[in-house]
């Protein structure tokens, strides 16, 4: 396989759904219905994303010698995914186990299993793969000490999705180009830097929360990171990039495609797959959020995490 264009380092998953009718209470026991068994993780579900628009892309991470393992490998394989720097090691392969009630909110259990062996030593090996590359993406669902490791010593891009939310050393921040987030790990890492959560909450109002939200950008970008984006869910996402000369920043609101959402798992992971082949095709910040915006919105049509994301192809039909 040629060079890939776009390398994921992250974590691979299987999600294990199930509905319940309501949440366990300490010592009680309930019956579930069948569990249904679909490939997850936010960074298999990236790769993915991004395998299924064409681009060449590989997947650096760590799975079990067992059937979800297996099934992980059969995911990202038939997206056309690079798999040589996906380790086999000896651990379960990571699972993430999804409880639906009725009022279709989830409880999510995550046990890393395999994705806590994606260490510094093993990305090490793997430089070859990821140091070159002209993006690299990363999100935290591995050890903090690998994705440091990635995002300083990273050559090409680096989109840093920070999620699920953590505290990220300045460092980290600073490679980010973009740091994409939602808005509740976006109050987080204001939050954790010491700074208000949603700055300047103006009067409700479809403009006042796009305020809102633009200043929530930009306050991120006080963090560090060369560009963000800030999804909005059904409300689109916002684009910040620094200006270089004056200090200011460009800020830009991409409006998502009205669709009929039926299942928004894997919504944030379409987005950052489809990003990333995007910017490797050199396309600028805010083109590259257009075509997110158009894979995620096509991926809420559907059940599923990668089962939902569409192919390029698929995606154009979205403009007919
Ligand atoms: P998730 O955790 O559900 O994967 P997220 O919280 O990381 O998602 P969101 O901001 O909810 O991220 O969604 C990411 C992007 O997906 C949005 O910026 C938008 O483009 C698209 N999207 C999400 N929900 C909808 C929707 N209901 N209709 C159209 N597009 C949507």
């Amino acid at each position: 396989m040629q060079t890939p264009q776009v390398v994921v380092v992250g974590s691979a998953n299987a999600d294990l759904v199930l509905d319940i009718d309501h949440r366990p209470a300490p010592g009680e026991t309930i019956i579930g219905s069948d569990v249904v068994t679909t490939p997850g993780g936010k960074g298999a579900n990236q790769a993915v994303a991004a395998g299924k628009m064409g681009g060449s892309v590989a997947f650096v991470g760590c799975v079990g010698d067992d059937d979800h393992g297996a099934l992980l490998r059969d995911s990202l394989a038939s997206a056309g995914v690079d798999l040589t720097q996906l380790r086999t090691v000896e651990a379960p392969t990571g699972t993430a186990t999804i409880m639906v009630t009725p009022d279709g909110e989830n409880s999510i259990i995550v046990s890393p299993g395999a994705n806590r062996h994606v260490t510094p030593a093993v990305l090490e090996e793997a430089r070859s793969s990821w140091a070159t590359a002209p993006v690299v993406v990363l999100q935290l669902e591995i050890p903090l000490e690998s994705v440091e490791l990635v995002a300083t010593q990273a050559a090409g891009r680096v989109v840093l999705n920070a999620a699920p939310a953590a505290p990220l050393p300045a460092r980290v921040l600073a490679a980010a180009d973009p740091l994409v987030v939602n808005e509740s790990e976006a109050a987080f890492l204001l939050q954790d830097a010491g700074g208000e959560s949603r700055p300047g909450q103006p009067p409700g109002g479809q403009n006042g929360e796009r305020d809102d939200a633009a200043r929530t950008a930009q306050a991120l970008l006080g963090l560090g990171p060369r560009s963000v984006v800030l999804t909005l869910g059904s409300a689109g996402a916002v684009v910040a990039e620094a200006q270089e000369d004056d200090g200011g920043a460009d800020v830009a609101h991409v409006p998502a495609v009205r669709v009929e959402a039926v299942d928004t798992t894997g919504a944030g992971d379409s987005f950052v797959g489809a990003l990333a082949v995007e910017l490797a095709a050199g396309a600028g910040l805010a083109q590259a959020v257009g075509l997110a915006t158009r894979v995620a919105a096509v991926a809420v049509t559907r059940r599923g995490a990668q089962t939902s994301f569409p192919t390029l192809e698929e995606v154009g039909r979205l403009d007919a």
